[in-house]
């Protein structure tokens, strides 16, 4: 037996992993609704037509080469023109980086920033791979918890606890995955305060920032004056292109205090090559492009996020807050007394109500008893999902 590196074995992501049982129940022909993938292209959504076409132009023309690690000019001159447009920060082409989509780009930052024993705030819960690749650098994720009746908006004095002298970065999801909150503008500049005493950088997970429903996202690279903010952001959400894996992350350092940060940054760049180049051409057209699809699409995303809303909330033993932003809800699971855990909870509604979510506890710390399900699907489908969990719930709850 040749055995794996005990970094690598100690990975999970709960959200893949509930798909084994589920696959089981399907080789069954017992058939399964989906509400565990944040992926939107799995349902009624697609790239735009004009990057669609890009793409395919891209590859017809010979874009088939290796291109510049740090990705494509052109590009990098589009993301900048985007992100002055949408959050009015001051940065040129050298500050971006084009990257394998937020998920290398995250690998790039925790592997330029993390020594081992080092902390980073992350919020609880939070997106799985932030805590994972934390640890695969050997640095300690340390949950800030959201507070759930205020829409789970960050809880600043959990933060101001958690927070010491390791402490090596603030990382911010917003909108967020898994709770769908928005946080709003006073949040981020007392985020951006503490980590100011404590002169560490922001991380700003902003892949869902046009993906918002009454209110608009803020981006704290708008809001800084001397705090360094490296943000993420790619095709995956807002320009529905999740399977092309292209994204970008850039520095917003009014002091120029990430300069070794970017420097090895661009080493882990240089030693995987590049990012893929005609998806890059492709991202071009989406952001250099017309919008207008997105209004349609989140006029669908709305609908959806209200009839599940409303729903969840008229079934006994759950509770759910109104998701911001996102594509997310993460109902609390108020009996408590009829499972074990919350993982528990969601393989019983998986094997008798058909339904697949996610436990609460695959999201890290604060998302005990919970359960985290997408409303992608149209309502129909959402409307078949709810009945099931409702006439389950009911029995459950005699
Ligand atoms: N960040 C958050 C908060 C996400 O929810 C996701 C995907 O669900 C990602 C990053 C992954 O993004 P990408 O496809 O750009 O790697």
């Amino acid at each position: 037996m040749i055995h794996a590196s005990k970094r690598a074995m100690g990975i999970e992501y709960a959200i893949r992993d509930v798909v084994l049982p589920a696959r089981e129940l399907e080789k069954q022909g017992i058939k399964i609704i989906k509400l565990n993938i944040g992926d939107p292209v799995k349902f009624d959504f697609q790239p735009p037509q004009h990057m669609k076409e890009a793409y395919c132009r891209a590859i017809m023309e010979g874009h088939n080469y290796y291109g510049e690690s740090e990705g494509d000019i052109e590009l990098r001159k589009a993301i900048v023109e985007r992100e002055k447009k949408k959050n009015g920060v001051d940065i040129t082409v050298d500050d971006v980086m084009v990257t394998a989509a937020v998920t290398e780009a995250l690998q790039f930052i925790f592997g330029a920033i993390v020594e081992p024993g080092d902390e980073v705030l992350i919020p609880g819960p939070s997106y799985p791979p932030y805590v994972a690749l934390v640890k695969f650098y050997d640095g300690v994720p340390k949950a800030y918890l959201g507070i759930e009746e205020e829409g789970w908006q960050p809880d600043i004095d959990d933060m101001r606890k958690k927070i010491s002298e390791k402490t090596k970065a603030i990382a911010v999801i917003n909108p967020n995955n898994p709770t769908g909150a928005l946080y709003d503008k006073k949040t981020l500049k007392e985020i951006l305060d503490l980590a100011g005493e404590y002169d560490i950088p922001v991380i700003s997970d902003e892949i869902y920032d046009l993906m918002t429903y009454e209110g608009k996202h803020v981006s704290p690279g708008s809001l800084t004056k001397d705090v360094p903010v490296i943000v993420m952001n790619g095709l995956s959400k807002v320009y529905f292109a999740t399977g092309w894996r292209l994204g970008y992350m850039y520095f917003v350092d009014p002091e120029n205090k990430l300069a070794e940060v970017k420097e090895a940054i661009g080493k882990l760049a240089r030693i995987r090559l590049c990012p893929n180049t005609p998806a890059q051409k492709a991202a071009i057209a989406g952001l250099t492009g017309p919008m207008d699809y997105l209004d349609e699409y989140m006029k669908k995303l709305k609908e959806r996020r209200d009839y599940i809303y409303k729903r969840l909330n008229e079934i006994p033993g759950l509770s759910a807050q109104k998701p911001e932003g996102a594509f997310y809800i993460f109902p609390r699971i108020e009996e408590k007394s009829k499972w074990k855990s919350d993982k528990e909870f969601v393989l019983d509604v998986l094997r008798n109500a058909h339904i697949l979510v996610v436990h609460g506890s695959g999201f890290g710390e604060g998302g005990e008893w919970h359960f985290r399900a997408v409303f992608l699907p149209p309502v129909e489908i959402l409307e078949q999902a709810m009945d099931n969990l409702e006439k389950f719930m009911r029995e459950r709850l005699g």
